[in-house]
């Protein structure tokens, strides 16, 4: 990138060459400075000058012989060392940046000159810069310029706004030819957020740079220094001489504003056409966030002193400004995604099931995270919304999930990376937020971000940050050659979850949990009241219902004689009416019953109850010629034998009666193994165990599978397949269920049906 100032020295030989080399540069210690200034190092104890740029004779008229080991006063004369030592005793703080002390003028070409010190290892560093007769600055109008920038800079609403304007304020009091602003990402790379530039210019907007192209010791630099400026990329260094002595050592040039740049970064700029530059630092919280890098392309430019400093005040003043306005549009997504849950909490509430809420409405998972897919899974059933993995590739995903994610919450912004089969649908789904509900249940609300833009656009290769050419025999790391747009795939990655991000998701999993816990309590309670309803209206309705079928006799028995046939007919058909109700009114007695009765369990080994319940059914199963077939064993499972002999009775009974084969069969036997079904693996996970009843009937469509299990519902005519109250199947769920167990179907009309029993085991 074009802020780069990798430093000396001027090549790096050696086999494996990249910018990482500049990594570990000493990038401080370059002994050399640009052309535009002089530079002195002064024992501070008594301004011995140590060092010296060698341009002294050219731009003072002295050798620097004459000035090395010699106290300042050759080059000040009396009155300009008072006021140099008065200034310095009255800085307290000289060591970084360079501080403005005076304006002073020198003999030879230096002429007026500012005079810039800092205090650096027991040496005054002195930076002397002619003040320049083509630059001259009103300090009025720079004053009244940078104030209206700031205010106008505060009154921006979003942080795009914000630099859109800062690129150009700044260019318009400096007077470069392109100022940009470029953000460092969490992967070190940086991407040019805002630009402005004279029109024939190429745009750099977008584009995003290797990390390579801003070195760590140049990043080091950054920030501590708020200001870097290059007048003339072409410059020639000028070499820092310093005194003959044993102990004399290399000055550290950190802080300088002199201080000489690498060749690497000077070819990186001719390379782009630019003949000047000048850098600003921001900072966030004390970390490099970003810098504003300004460019000259027409000619070499100098930007005097004042104009520097008001940048520099300006760049102070954006780092807080920015820090301010990012933190406020922290905070406004924060309270979006809460005000986002709150809605939702209400949908979830509205509804039975708690995943219609975050489903059914136009604000919905999806709206969270600019997600551009989210999936629910809640007892085996997948809802989708947005661009998701096909059904088999989610239902591979939600096993892997069951079985490895033991935490409430994981994020990934490479999926493939942690689940290889991941990679086939990367372009939906290459960063995955997951909940999980429960942790013994394999519930889970999955947010999918797709791979990041698939052509990011690169200003350079990131898998070949420099090129390497090979100059007088030696491998020499040479700048970047062309800046051509490059694009590059980030490969199987997503845009990053934000910690505020991950925040709001856990809250959005305790609200579910919380809405879901409460309607348990409110089911529960509904449950009781259902019971004891259901007692009531059975018990109370059976008297009336007699009176009724009792006076239907009666008449038949009293009047028959008196009634024609259609009269009587009516007359049977409403005994056989009372006839059906009465059975169900005791359905109903019966189903209220085991809902209040006391369920007295204990280790039941399933094959001996089993192979009883057929036996009771044999004279049925014979008439029907329908084969069982039995495993050598079943699990032992904790329940209640007699309810439980029930539920399976009922359960080979519907396996015989819906069925129209002519070789009727109903296999009994163990799941071990859950394969896809998350029901099964969430009972597994649970410690039950399960039995299954199959048979090849006539199956059940799979809108139908949850219905088959509500109270007086059929899924045929009254007297189809020989009737029935639609009450067994009901039962045989609130059993199940009263004894932490679960029931449920798998079944293809046509092929036959498989209803399976989980209930705890007696193992564990
Ligand atoms: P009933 O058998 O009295 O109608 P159930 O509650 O036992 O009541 O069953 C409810 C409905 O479920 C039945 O009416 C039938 O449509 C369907 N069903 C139950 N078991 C099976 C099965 N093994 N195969 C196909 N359909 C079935």
């Amino acid at each position: 990138m074009p802020t780069a100032s990798p430093g000396e020295p001027s090549h790096i030989t050696g086999r494996n060459v990249d910018l990482s080399n500049c990594d570990k540069e000493q990038i401080q210690f370059c002994g050399a400075i640009q052309p535009h200034g002089l530079l002195i190092a002064a024992q501070e104890s008594d301004l011995m000058v140590r060092h010296i740029s060698a341009n002294a004779e050219a731009l003072l008229g002295l050798s620097p012989d004459e000035l090395l080991g010699r106290p300042l006063d050759r080059l000040f004369d009396a009155d300009q060392l008072q006021r140099f030592r008065q200034e310095v005793a009255r800085q307290r703080n000289l060591t970084c940046p360079p501080v403005h002390i005076m304006t002073a003028r020198f003999g030879g070409r230096l002429g007026d000159a500012h005079v810039f010190v800092h205090r650096h290892d027991g040496l005054l560093i002195v930076e002397f810069e002619s003040q320049g007769q083509n630059d001259p600055v009103s300090l009025h109008d720079l004053y009244s310029e940078v104030r209206t920038s700031i205010a106008e800079l505060q009154a921006t609403d979003s942080v795009q706004a914000f630099f859109d304007l800062a690129v150009s304020r700044i260019r318009r009091f400096t007077g470069y030819d392109r100022v940009l602003a470029y953000k460092f990402l969490e992967d070190g790379s940086g991407w040019v957020l805002a630009e402005d530039r004279e029109p024939d210019l190429e745009s750099y907007v977008g584009l995003h740079y290797p990390a390579s192209d801003v070195p760590e010791p140049a990043r080091r630099l950054f920030s501590k220094k708020w200001i870097s400026h290059l007048p003339d990329v072409g410059y020639e260094s000028v070499p820092l001489l310093q005194m003959k002595r044993a102990d004399e050592y290399p000055l550290d040039l950190s802080y300088a504003f002199l201080r000489s740049v690498s060749v690497m970064y000077t070819g990186y700029l001719k390379n782009m056409g630019v003949q000047s530059t000048m850098v600003l630092t921001l900072l966030r919280q004390g970390k490099l966030w970003g810098l504003i890098s300004c460019m000259h392309h027409r000619s070499p430019k100098h930007v005097p002193y004042q104009v520097r400093m008001a940048a520099e005040f300006l760049a102070h003043l954006m780092s807080l400004a920015m820090t301010s306005k990012e933190e406020l549009e922290e905070r406004d997504a924060v309270n979006r995604m809460k005000s986002l849950q709150s809605t939702l909490m209400e949908y979830m509430l509205r509804h039975v099931n708690f995943q219609e809420g975050l489903l059914r409405y136009d604000v919905n998972l999806l709206s969270y995270f600019g997600a551009t897919g989210a999936v629910v899974l809640v007892d085996g059933h997948v809802h989708k919304l947005g661009d998701t993995p096909e059904d088999g590739a989610l239902q591979d995903l939600f096993s892997w999930l069951t079985e490895t994610m033991g935490q409430d919450q994981f994020a990934t912004d490479c999926l493939s990376s942690v689940y290889p089969p991941g990679t086939a649908f990367q372009g939906k789904a290459a960063g995955m937020l997951v909940l999980r509900l429960f942790i013994h249940k394999p519930h889970f609300i999955v947010w999918f971000r797709p791979e990041v833009e698939h052509t990011v656009q690169w200003a350079g290769d990131p898998r070949k940050p420099v090129d390497v050419s090979r100059v007088n025999g030696e491998d020499r790391l040479l700048p970047r050659s062309s800046f051509a747009l490059w694009k590059e795939s980030v490969r199987g990655c997503s845009r990053p979850w934000k910690d505020s991000e991950l925040a709001a998701a856990v809250d959005l999993r305790r609200a579910i949990v919380d809405v879901v816990l409460r309607k348990a309590e409110e089911l529960a309670r509904a449950n009781e009241e259902l019971d004891a309803f259901s007692y009531i209206a059975s018990h109370d309705l059976k008297e009336p219902l007699r009176g009724i079928h009792n006076y239907a006799r009666f008449v038949l028995e009293d009047y028959g004689e008196k009634l024609d046939a259609e009269g009587k007919a009516k007359l049977y058909t409403m005994l056989s009416l009372t006839q059906r109700m009465d059975t169900l009114l005791d359905s109903l007695l019966y189903y209220s019953r085991i809902g209040r009765q006391n369920l007295e369990t204990q280790p039941t080994d399933l094959l001996p109850l089993v192979k009883r319940v057929v036996e009771s059914l044999a004279p049925r199963l014979n008439e029907v010629r329908a084969t069982v077939r039995l495993p050598d064993a079943l699990p032992v499972v904790w329940a209640n034998p007699v309810l439980l002999e029930e539920v399976i009775a009922n359960l080979i009974t519907n396996a015989m009666k819906y069925n129209d084969k002519p070789d009727k069969w109903v296999e009994i036997g163990t799941m071990t193994d859950a394969g896809r079904s998350a029901q099964a693996a969430e009972a597994l996970a649970k410690g039950c165990a399960i039995m299954y009843v199959k048979d090849n009937g006539i199956g059940i469509p799979e809108n139908r599978f949850d219905q088959i299990f509500l109270i007086f519902r059929r899924l045929h005519a009254r007297d189809a397949y020989g009737g029935g109250t639609g009450v067994g199947l009901t039962i045989a769920k609130k059993i199940v269920e009263r004894h932490g167990g679960q029931i449920w179907v798998e079944s293809e009309p046509g092929v036959g049906s498989v209803f399976y029993l989980a209930f705890p085991s007696s193992d564990t």
